[in-house]
Parts: C-alpha cells; sequence; structure tokens
C-alpha cells in the first residue's frame, strides 16, 4: 500500500511512538524525516534520513511531533516554532492512522476516550467488551501501542484510542464516531495556560462530529457540566453518565464510585457502536484491570500493599483515598498545581504518610497543617518497609503519589514495578 506516497513527513521525538510512525508512514509510501533532539535516539533511528525538519530541503507535508513535545506553552520547541511560522501541520500519530485507515478504503469506526482521569480503564474496558462481543478491535495511542502501530482494521473494526489533551491539539480531520470526555480537573496547565486552555484542548474528542457521531460526556464536575452544555448546542447524539448516585460494581478490577462513571462511560460508547447488553455486562464482569491502577501487588502478615502509581495527581489519589477506611500512605514526586489540597477531607483515613521524591516536603508541610502523622523518607526503598510496619492496624499501604514520577523514575509504570517489587521483599 503506498497511500502516502508523495508525502513528505517529519517526526520529531522518537519515542515510544516516534519510531513506529516514522516505520509506518515509509512502508505507507511516505518520504520521513526523523529527528530527535537526543543523539541516542537519532542512533537508534538509523536507516531513516536523520534531520531537522527546518533544515531539510524541500517541502514538508506535516511535522509529526511527539505528544511530550510543546510547540506552545511553557516554550515551544525550536523546530515546532518553525513549523509554525512556515504553515506546517503539527499533527499527532492518531491523525495519521485516521488518514491512513481512510485513504485504504476501511470503514472501521473510531472511538475516541478522554478525560484527566480514567481514560486508560474505560480505553481497556470498552476493548475488552468488544473482544467479548466479537468486534474486531485494536486499541492504543496514549495507552498501550502507538496508535500507528495498530493494524487496519475491517469495516467492522473499532479504534479504540486513548487521546490525551497534547494529542488533542494535534488532530486535522480525524472524527470519533464515538466519544467521550470523562471528567476534568487540574493538571498539565504548564502545557495549557490554564483551564480553560485545558477544556479547550479535551473538546477537541468532539470536533467535527456530526449527527451520526455520538457525544459521551461525564457531567460529575463543573467543567464538564460547561463543555456538556456546549454539546447541547450541536447536531449531534448526546449521552451524559454520572458516577454518582449509582451503586458501586462488585467487580474486583472496578473499584470505587470512578469506576461507575468509567463504566458508564464505556456502556455507553459500547452501545453507541451497536454491542448488545449482554457482552457488555459479561465484559465488566471478566474484565481484568489494569495494573497500577488500585491494583492489590502483595498481602504479608494481614496487609494488603496497594499500587496506585498511576495516580499523578491528587483527584485520582482521592478515588483511591475513597475505596479505604483507613490506610499507610505513600505518596510524593513532581506535585501538580494545588499539591495535596483537595485531599483533606481523607485526611482522617491516614494512619500515617510516608513521602517521597521532589516535593515530599510540601506534602509534610499541608500534613502537618492538618495534624497527620508523617515521615519523610526520600525514596521508595525507605518508605515500604517502614509503611509496612506501619500498617498492623489499618492492613493497608496505599501507594497513590498524587505527583508524577520523573523525578526518580523514568515513567509511572517502571514506579509501580518499583513498589511491587518492594511489597514482596519480606
Ligand atoms: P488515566 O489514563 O486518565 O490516567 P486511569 O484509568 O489510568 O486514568 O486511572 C488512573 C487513576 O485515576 C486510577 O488509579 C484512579 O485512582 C483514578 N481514576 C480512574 N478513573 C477515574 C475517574 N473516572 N475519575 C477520577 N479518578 C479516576
Amino acid at each position: 500500500m503506498s497511500i502516502f506516497s508523495g508525502k513528505r513527513y517529519a517526526v520529531v521525538g522518537l519515542g515510544r511512538a516516534g519510531l513506529p510512525a516514522a516505520e509506518r508512514l515509509r512502508e505507507l509510501g511516505a518520504e520521513v524525516f526523523v529527528w530527535d533532539d537526543n543523539a541516542a535516539s537519532r542512533e537508534a533511528a538509523a536507516g531513516f534520513n536523520v534531520a531537522r525538519p527546518s533544515k531539510v530541503k524541500g517541502r514538508l507535508d506535516a511535522l509529526v511531533l511527539s505528544p511530550g513535545i510543546p510547540h506552545k506553552l511553557p516554550k515551544p520547541h525550536d523546530e515546532a516554532k518553525w513549523a509554525l511560522a512556515k504553515g506546517v501541520p503539527i499533527l499527532t500519530d492518531a491523525e495519521l492512522l485516521y488518514q491512513a485507515v481512510r485513504g485504504q478504503g476501511s470503514h472501521a469506526r473510531f472511538a475516541g476516550i478522554t478525560g484527566t482521569n480514567g481514560k486508560s480503564t474505560t480505553t481497556a474496558l470498552l476493548a475488552h467488551i468488544l473482544d467479548v462481543a466479537g468486534v474486531p478491535n485494536a486499541a492504543g495511542a496514549n495507552l498501550g501501542p502507538a496508535a500507528l502501530s495498530l493494524p487496519l482494521l475491517p469495516d467492522n473494526g473499532v479504534y479504540v484510542l486513548e487521546m490525551s489533551s497534547y494529542m488533542l491539539e494535534r488532530i486535522a480531520t480525524l472524527r470519533f464516531d464515538v466519544a467521550v470526555m470523562l471528567n476534568l480537573s487540574p493538571d498539565h496547565l504548564e502545557r495549557h495556560g490554564d483551564m480553560a486552555g485545558y477544556a479547550a484542548a479535551k473538546r477537541e474528542i468532539f470536533a467535527r462530529q456530526d449527527e451520526g457521531c455520538t457525544a459521551v460526556i461525564g457531567i460529575d464536575d463543573t467543567e464538564s457540566r460547561e463543555m456538556a452544555a456546549w454539546l447541547h448546542t450541536r447536531d449531534v447524539k448526546m449521552v451524559e453518565i454520572s458516577g454518582e448516585d449509582i451503586p458501586e460494581l462488585h467487580v474486583k478490577a472496578l473499584p470505587g464510585k470512578h469506576n461507575v462513571q468509567n463504566t458508564s462511560a464505556a456502556t455507553a460508547l459500547a452501545r453507541a457502536l451497536g454491542v448488545d447488553w449482554g457482552a457488555i455486562a459479561q465484559g465488566i464482569a471478566s474484565f481484568p484491570g489494569l495494573p497500577h491502577r488500585q491494583q492489590e501487588v502483595g498481602l504479608r502478615a494481614g496487609v494488603r500493599f496497594i499500587n496506585d502509581s498511576k495516580a499523578t495527581n491528587a483527584d485520582a489519589t482521592s478515588r483511591a483515598m475513597g475505596c479505604y477506611e483507613r490506610f499507610v500512605w505513600i505518596a510524593g514526586g513532581v506535585a501538580k498545581a494545588g499539591g495535596i489540597d483537595d485531599l483533606a477531607p481523607f485526611f482522617p483515613r491516614i494512619e500515617k504518610a510516608f513521602l517521597i521524591g521532589q516535593d515530599a516536603e510540601a506534602f509534610a508541610h499541608r500534613l502537618q497543617e492538618a495534624g497527620v502523622a508523617y515521615e519523610v523518607v526520600g525514596t521508595l526503598e525507605r518508605a515500604v518497609p517502614a509503611a509496612f510496619a506501619a500498617a498492623a492496624a489499618s492492613g493497608v499501604v496505599l501507594f497513590s503519589p498524587a505527583a508524577a514520577s520523573f523525578d526518580q523514575f523514568p515513567n509511572f509504570q517502571v514506579r509501580g514495578e518499583t513498589f511491587a517489587a518492594l511489597a514482596g521483599v519480606k
């Protein structure tokens, strides 16, 4: 297939998604230039034309920019700045997947999932429901395989794409047949400027939807309700979902109210895709769950070790805290705006906190004000045994950092695996 023959693309940022994108675009006939500021990453791309996009002679059809690299705030990357000045579109790989799928004549449908929290769970759950229903599907983008490494699906297939706000800023023609925006709370504001900028990026999940499409929207926070009001003015089928006032599910992999929201979302999307209720119910009941999301990784002397490494902000952590009456808490890393202020209602449930990472002192300060017992221990290696020793009464060690991982770990997965490994050390 050479549907991209004659096209010239520059791929900048050769991480998890960059290299597969470059490979797929080349397979599809495009001329591909690659760049990464890191010399080792450039070496790993041997076999491609390695060049800064701004130094490429002749026209470029698009700059495929890694979601981690800013084109606006806090400071645009030089190559992105160049592309903006030259009018070269800055795209995310999911946009090119869409173009590739349509270009190859497949009518496979696209499901898009976004929101501050719950994206991965909803994405994995919808894919699982589609599996149970026997619908060919491929899930990825922000979660799992990069968009451009997903296979070509037949007309009855469904792409289930987890879309971050960074990706949504870089789509151009991609239209989601069904899409959900789950919830909004302050996150990534350094990239979006303010809440309005963040919401505007998230709203792009519904861009280009028309009367044949379904927009699913969470209505459990103010910003999302504002988006729902905007959706009401659009010509699209709309489903409002809520995790409030609905009993919790008795499914081990989907604990807490927040998972009622995620499950409602996956159900609404599956219904809009034509899946019958039986397959949906069976899919929910048999969902295996995702690692690093309130995952029980150990049980020792009656103490349960819960790995919630994916909770990189206070809102996510509050969901986990709501599931345990009392617990020993391990937290810290790179804090988000507001720190742990929003967790105050759960402070009485904390037996003792063990704090790690860059912003441990800031968290400590807040806990001290509230009279919560804590210790700044610096690392997970020290936190886990100390937390275990303190957990005899509560029986739960909850690792839900309420902070990003990149001060001490390459990503939240490695952070969670480190916790799980330490939890298993006798
Ligand atoms: P995302 O992919 O958006 O980061 P995940 O599904 O990976 O979301 O869940 C990350 C963490 O966020 C979970 O461990 C849980 O604590 C919390 N969470 C999950 N779903 C929701 C939700 N609907 N609302 C609020 N918090 C949630």
